[in-house]
This record gives structure tokens, sequence and C-alpha cells, in this order.
């Protein structure tokens, strides 16, 4: 079997504010996704390390950024989980400005993930995102994830209409169905992942 070089990933920081991050250099790929859409869980498969991300509901905890480095020049970055319930609006709106001003200014970027539940693709948080990587250029992969959940019909008819979506709204993503309980897609997901920080 191929090695998985995700499983260097380790807990370095969190950081409330960009300047908090690691310096601007080497590769990085970020992780965003509405809160309890499955991100923490897509990392930790990911990187087949159980308890890497929290998969926790407190949004003291999910909103900051944190930085998983694999080794001195490539790191993970989990962005705040977006849409939580109890969250003010005024701190919505700060990680709105910080996610914006991070995914338009950030050389070391090398792509996004985008984790949606494919039972609820596309929402507001996802939308917005997708029209920052068209504005940007940046690579995106939607992992459509909690396919477990789908029958095989029903996937094929959520990727389909994702992908339909997508051509409108940011013609360079990618989408893929992923089951963090299964483990379907997530060698797919690896590969490309792979390719954008090491290639
Ligand atoms: P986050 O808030 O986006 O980080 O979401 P979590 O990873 O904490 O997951 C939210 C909930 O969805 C948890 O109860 C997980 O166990 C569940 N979950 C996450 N991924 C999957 C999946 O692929 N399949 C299923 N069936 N449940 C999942």
């Amino acid at each position: 079997m191929q090695k998985n070089p995700f499983r260097a990933a380790h807990y370095l920081r969190s950081a409330h504010r960009l300047d908090q991050l690691p310096a601007d250099a080497g590769a990085e790929l970020a992780f965003a996704g509405r809160s309890n859409a499955g991100k923490s869980s897509a990392l930790n498969v990911i990187c087949d390390q159980q308890g890497l991300a929290r998969t926790s509901k407190t949004p003291g905890r999910t909103q900051q950024l944190v930085v998983f480095p694999l080794d001195e020049t490539h790191r993970l970055i989990d962005l705040p989980g977006y849409g939580y319930a109890k969250v003010p609006e005024k701190l919505r709106a700060h990680w709105r400005e910080v996610i914006d001003t991070y995914l338009r200014t950030r050389e070391s970027l090398r792509g996004i993930v985008l984790v949606m539940d494919a039972r609820h693709p596309l929402k507001e948080f996802d939308r917005m995102m997708l029209e920052f990587v068209e504005a940007t250029g940046r690579e995106c992969l939607c992992l459509l994830t909690k396919s477990d959940k789908l029958s095989r019909g029903e996937g094929l008819r959520v990727i389909g209409a994702v992908r339909k979506e997508l051509k409108a709204l940011a013609p360079s993503a990618t989408a893929q169905l992923f089951s963090s309980l299964n483990g379907g897609g997530v060698d797919e997901a690896r590969t490309t992942l792979a390719g954008w920080l090491f290639g």
C-alpha cells in the first residue's frame, strides 16, 4: 500500500488571527465547511488519526484556525466551522472577514477542501466559499461527506447535481463523494490533495 503523507500531520497551534499563522512559505491546504458538515471527521480519516481534529460542537473550540504541519514546509489548516447557530452575528462577520482575507492573500495556499454534508450541499456558506474560489483562482475539492447515508443511486444523483452547479459557480472546483464512516472516497481525496500539496 502507498504511504499516506497525511499521517505525519500533528497539532501545532490554534490561531485567532491571521498573523498567528506560521510564516507564509511552503505549501498548505485549507479545510472549510459549515459546522457539523463532517470536516473534523474528514481531516481525521484523511490523516488516519482518530483524535487529530476535535469533533467537538463547542463553538469556542471550533472558532479558530488550527494548524497541523506535516513537516517543516507542508501544512493543513482547519478553518473555523461556519454557521454554528449560537455564534453571534458580530463574530460571524469577523470570521467571514478573516476567511476572506486568508483566501485572498495566503500565498502558500495550494487548495481548499470544502466539506459539505452530501444530503445538504451548496448552502449559503458553501456558495460564498466557491465565490472566493472563483475570484481567486484557487484549487478546490468539494467533499460530499456522509455518503454512507445515501443509496448508490442517491449518491450518483447528488454528485451529478453538484457538479452541474459547480460549472456555473466555480468551474475549476471538483467534487467527489466521501465517507469518514466507511472510508468511501478517502483514497481518491488523498491522491488529489497530495498532488496539490507536493506536486
Ligand atoms: P464538523 O463540525 O464539520 O467538524 O463535523 P464532525 O466531523 O464533528 O461531524 C459532525 C457529526 O457528523 C458527528 O456526529 C460525526 O460522527 C458525523 N459524521 C461525520 N462524518 C460522517 C460520515 O462520513 N458518515 C456519517 N454517517 N456520519 C458522519
